[in-house]
């Protein structure tokens, strides 16, 4: 029988957010030699990985220097792109030749294929790698990874998404993780929003919400939503803040410009748009995304708690 051996890496991982502070936790645990970076430096001091031994960085720069994998965890894809150009192309020109990026935001699609092509015309490879399964299946270590990009990328990346991934999916080419990702987000969106409308109009009925939770989740109407997030978070009226609703919105906004741009109509896709940026301008940037919820409550002068 052959033993797999795998050289552990030197791997730098950029944006200790919400999701990417334990990911790195993982990778940091791991046998890789981690560098962390984060905007905000006292994040990454008090940080899951710094406490197992990461090293912090002090720039940008300093971080990929000496990487083998570089793995980014920012809102957005154009903050990764100005991030590699800030200060005269700091960050890009410490790449070293043949260095492969690994991008775990849930970016968009047309932004990760210029990264791909201004990277590659230095030598450095790109994939975009955005994940799921939300800030517990970080810190479980179970998150879906899907990627998008060529397989040999993929599997130079495998040793550093096994850390924190419990399944890893090849989408496509450049972008068909971020667009996945979008799909998924924007039915995500689609859900709560549907299932707050229907467990109101069910309590104006005169059905109590639990009651009619208990029966969705044995019925067809049944989601993510009405199965977790809504027993756990909403009639609870806990709303842990876990996933900006911010970021829900840019997801949904990708899907649906994505959805206009191949030019048929997608009504579905524009609603769910529409729905999370009204809710992220009236409810703020740093309301989880459950919290859309509250503007259906509003609406309707009903509170959906047990
Ligand atoms: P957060 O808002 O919690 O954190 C964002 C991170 O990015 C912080 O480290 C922040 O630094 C940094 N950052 C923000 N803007 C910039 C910038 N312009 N330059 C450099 N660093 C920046 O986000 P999350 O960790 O929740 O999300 C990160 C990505 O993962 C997003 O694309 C999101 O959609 C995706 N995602 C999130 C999930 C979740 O459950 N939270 C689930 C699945 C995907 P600072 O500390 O200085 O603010």
């Amino acid at each position: 029988m052959r033993l797999a051996f795998r050289m552990p890496l030197s791997v730098a991982f950029l944006g200790l957010g919400a999701i990417g502070a334990p990911m790195a936790g993982h990778l940091a645990r791991s046998d890789h030699q981690l560098t962390i970076w984060n905007r905000t430096g006292g994040k990454a001091q008090v940080s899951v990985a710094a406490a197992a031994g990461a090293r912090i960085a002090t720039s940008p720069a300093d971080a990929v220097r000496l990487a083998d994998i570089v793995v980014t965890c920012l809102p957005q894809s154009s903050d990764v792109a100005e991030l590699l150009a800030a200060d005269d192309h700091a960050m890009a020109n410490a790449l070293r030749s043949g260095v492969l990026l690994v991008d775990c935001t849930s970016g968009d699609p047309e932004t990760s294929r210029r990264i791909a092509n201004d990277l590659g015309a230095r030598g450095v490879g790109f994939i975009d790698a955005p994940v799921s399964g939300g800030v517990a299946g970080a810190e479980a270590g179970t998150l879906t990874v899907m990627v998008g990009g060529g397989a040999a990328a993929l599997e130079r990346a495998r040793p550093v998404l096994d850390c924190f991934a419990g399944k890893i999916v090849h989408c496509g080419e450049i972008g068909a993780g971020d667009a996945l990702k979008a799909v998924n987000n924007a039915l995500l969106a689609l859900h709560i929003w549907s299932t707050a409308e229907g467990l109101v109009a069910a309590m104006n009925a005169g059905v109590a919400p639990q009651v009619a939770l208990d029966v969705i989740n044995a019925s067809s109407g049944r989601s993510n939503a009405s199965m977790n997030l809504f027993p756990d978070r909403v009639l609870t009226g806990a709303f842990p803040r876990t996933f900006r609703l911010a970021l829900l919105d840019k997801d949904a906004g990708i899907a649906a410009a994505m959805a206009r741009s191949q030019k048929f109509p997608s009504p579905a896709l524009q609603l769910a748009a529409d729905l999370m940026r009204m809710a992220h301008l009236e409810l703020g940037d740093d309301v989880d995304h459950v919290e859309a919820v509250k503007l259906v409550e509003r609406w309707s002068g009903v509170e959906l708690r047990a």
